[in-house]
């Protein structure tokens, strides 16, 4: 790991855009990045999250004496894609993201979840770049395998390079729809005022080393003072994941951006209801490809420090939610920290006694997300709660006479078994289900004015 200058933690990265655009090949891209043997430090692998260092980055780049003008150790990257990862790395009242990258296929230009992530990235003001992905695919394009794009640009031929400016600038037209000004990164003089663009292959790692420099840009100039962190402090951290391991039990999967974690600490763990309070049995990390040898794909370390993804064990556990907050504590300040993370999920779920909708959704990430877009639309809100669509929220949906709010909007949720077997026969309730947060809110305008038509 690169030495932490400062004491600036890693900042951690989200990758977003519509299914198929590419993320995963970025990632993977990003993941695999190797130079030739050489003294740069290497990818470090954690749970949930890759971590390269300045030096590599710089050396990718193809100048080392950039790495001092930098202040941060090298960027993080998230390995789950998609909104839906980037919601539930959420800290109070904001992301835990630092910056994200937007990726557009640049032979398909903008679909929905390219706006929704947009939207999502407007709102919790993240610092983020558009990545237009797939130029390999422009019609006659030659590849120069990982090279900065301006490189491999300029050695494609005039016919080539008029097709990739269409193509190019017909996305930076969507952006200009979506109220960003935007213009090609190189071109780009104040990033705070123009969004920048960054044309690349996740494929052949054109442009890739220009991503990994304009976030380290990005981070440079608009991150410092949050990326300030306390090594001695508690350790404090987001779920993202609930996960099975054979051998282990449930175990969860956390991103920790501030202080330290240590076996044997006391943490505070969000769920519905009284915080969990348990004592960490182990940390794990993922183990080197070369010691696969091991029965356990996961090696335990005695502690670990922002920003950094580890895989915890530790008893009673199985409630833990995605996207809660988990907070290291000593005796003295048990009270104090269980308050902390009771509040951060009450703060998100909501339960009135007003008429109105109920919102379910996956993670309370996605959940803070829905209420925000809903409550934008001046919907009325009863109830919004983590959790699969039960019996019991059909039922209690079938109590309200208004039937614009005998509604049940569900995100990234199953609706139970018994539960769809009331709603056949209750035809009272709605239930309108998506994956993209937009896409519920439209059906359900739409069936509001259906509704209001036929009252006239
Ligand atoms: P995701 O759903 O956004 O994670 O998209 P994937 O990374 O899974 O990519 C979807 C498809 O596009 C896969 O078949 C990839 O191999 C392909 N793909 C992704 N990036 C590129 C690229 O830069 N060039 C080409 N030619 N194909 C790509």
């Amino acid at each position: 790991m690169a030495e932490d200058k400062n004491n600036l933690r890693t900042p951690i990265v989200c990758v977003m855009g519509h299914v198929d655009h590419g993320k995963t090949t970025l990632l993977d891209q990003i993941r695999g990045t190797r130079i030739v043997k050489g003294e740069a430090g290497a990818i470090t692998q954690h749970i949930g999250a890759t971590e390269v260092p300045i030096d590599i980055i710089v050396e990718k780049c193809g100048d080392k004496r950039l790495a001092d003008k930098f202040i941060v150790p090298g960027l993080l990257f998230i390995d789950t894609p998609g909104h839906h990862a980037f919601t539930t790395l959420r800290s109070r009242g904001g992301s835990l993201a630092d910056l994200a990258v937007v990726v557009v296929d640049i032979n398909e230009g903008f679909k929905p979840q390219t706006i929704e992530s947009l939207n999502i990235l407007k709102r919790f003001k993240t610092p983020f770049i558009v990545v237009t992905n797939k130029i390999d695919r422009i019609q006659g394009w030659k590849v120069h395998q990982g090279e900065s794009f301006l490189s491999t640009y300029k050695k494609q031929t005039p016919e080539v390079q008029a097709l990739f400016e269409q193509k190019f600038y017909d996305v930076i037209g969507n952006l200009y729809e979506q109220g960003f000004s935007a213009d090609r990164f190189d071109r780009v003089t104040d990033f705070q005022k123009t969004l920048g663009v960054i044309p690349i292959s996740g494929m052949t790692g054109e442009g890739i080393p220009d991503v990994l420099m304009i976030l380290l840009g990005l981070a440079q100039r608009f991150l410092e003072s949050s990326l300030h962190y306390d090594i001695n402090g508690p350790g404090v951290g987001t779920v993202l994941e609930v996960k099975e391991e054979k051998g282990l039990g449930t175990t969860i999967d956390v991103i920790l951006y501030d202080g330290t974690l240590r076996k044997g600490d006391t943490v505070v763990i969000g769920c519905l209801g009284e915080p969990i309070v348990t004592k960490i049995r182990a940390l794990l990390k993922p183990r080197e490809l070369s010691e696969i040898r091991y029965e356990s794909k996961f090696q335990p370390i005695p502690e670990i420090t922002a920003a950094a993804g580890v895989k915890i064990s530790a008893p009673d556990i199985e409630n833990a939610l995605a996207g809660a907050p988990i907070i290291s504590t000593t005796p003295e300040t048990l009270n104090g920290v269980i308050e902390r993370v009771k509040s951060e999920i009450d703060d998100v779920q909501i339960q009135t006694d007003v008429d109105g909708v109920m919102i379910k959704a996956d993670t309370i990430g996605s959940l803070e997300a829905m209420v925000h877009e809903f409550k934008k639309a001046d919907v009325q809100i009863q109830k919004a709660e983590v959790g699969d669509v039960t019996k019991r929220d059909v039922m209690e949906a079938s109590t309200i006479n208004d039937p614009m709010h005998s509604v049940i909007l569900a995100f990234n949720v199953k609706v139970n078994p018994d539960a769809q077997e009331l709603l056949d026969t209750t035809p009272a309730v709605k239930v309108f289900k998506n994956d993209v947060i937009y896409r519920i809110l439209d059906e359900y305008q739409d069936f509001v004015k259906e509704q209001e038509e036929e009252l006239e």
